[in-house]
């Protein structure tokens, strides 16, 4: 497996785990490059399910369930979610897609994109799934920053790092990330203040990573939108408190003065999703961040 998809702490554990057949029910893989995580979800699911000629927890990526596999046709693994905000669409189609059992021999594997934006909602139903799991399934979760993971989520699953760095390198890393995601907190929260006008705010999202595109720089504006809405639920006491949020910020996010229509949050979390795509489907980032930022302003009300 370490073969297929680089050395790393996860690769090493789960290649452990599959050779000794004591697989646990759910992971957590924490790593930033999307496209790593991804990688070591397949090698899982075809090691779980190679029928070639092979020793334990390796696979011959050339029989047609590695193939399927690699094709995206196979029934073993299904991806679900987004770097969006998640849909309860999402969700139903995993919750119906991890009961139903597996052929024996089998190891079918759910992957869940985008855990470090799950809304309690969500991360209920898909943890109660998580928790009595049919036998034959196992849950790979992929995060970019398991501080911003729910802990009902964390204390439920086996948290692992998906990097070829070092230990160090990584560490610095979630701290420059936690620190631009709470330099993005700062701008809404002036925004929602009204101390800065929407053009301002949307010109600061926009350069917060100068050396990022400006697409990314909007993406991350997006998910600051909603760590933002989710926080200043929080915040008011209408959800439990999340571990990642820093504490310079959250009191502030209590105070922030004014009338929140909370009946149409979660419809506002579901746009949120939809702009995402749009980003990815280019079109232009300063259009659709705008946009959002004109959404959260509707939706509150100054006192
Ligand atoms: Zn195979």
């Amino acid at each position: 497996m370490s073969d297929a998809v680089g050395d790393c702490p996860a690769t090493r554990c789960l290649e452990a785990a599959l050779v000794s057949n004591r697989l646990a029910h759910a992971y957590l893989l924490v790593g930033r490059d999307e496209g790593a995580k991804l990688a070591l979800a397949a090698a899982v699911a075809k090691a779980g399910n190679c029928r070639g000629d092979h020793g334990p927890g390796e696979f011959c990526d050339a029989c047609p369930s590695c193939r399927q596999v690699d094709a995206g046709g196979s029934a073993n693994i299904r991806i679900f979610g987004d770097s969006g905000v998640l849909k309860i669409d999402t969700v139903d189609q995993f919750i119906s897609y991890a009961s139903v059992k597996t052929a024996s021999g089998c190891l079918k594997v759910s992957v869940f994109r985008g855990v470090d934006f799950f809304t309690d909602v969500a991360a209920d139903r898909v943890l109660k799934t998580i928790e009595e799991p049919v036998s034959g399934n196992v849950f790979l979760l992929l995060s970019r920053n398991s501080r911003r993971v729910l802990p009902t989520i964390r204390s439920r699953v086996q948290i692992m790092k998906v990097e070829q760095s070092t230990q160090e390198v990584a560490d610095l890393q979630d701290a420059a990330s936690t620190a631009g995601e709470d330099a993005c907190l700062e701008v809404l929260l002036e925004f929602a203040k009204a101390n800065v006008s929407l053009s301002e705010t949307v010109g600061r999202l926009l350069r917060m990573g100068s050396q990022n595109s400006l697409r990314d720089n909007a993406t991350a504006g997006l998910q600051t939108i909603a760590l933002f809405m989710n926080s200043v639920l929080r915040a008011r006491g209408k959800v439990p408190p999340l571990a990642g949020i820093s504490l310079s910020t959250e009191p502030e996010l209590a105070r922030v003065n004014f009338v929140l229509d909370e009946s149409r949050v979660g419809l506002f979390l579901d746009h949120l999703g939809e702009r995402l795509k749009h980003i990815e489907q280019n079109v232009n980032p300063e259009l659709v961040l705008t946009n959002a930022l004109l959404e959260l302003r509707r939706m509150t009300t100054h006192e």
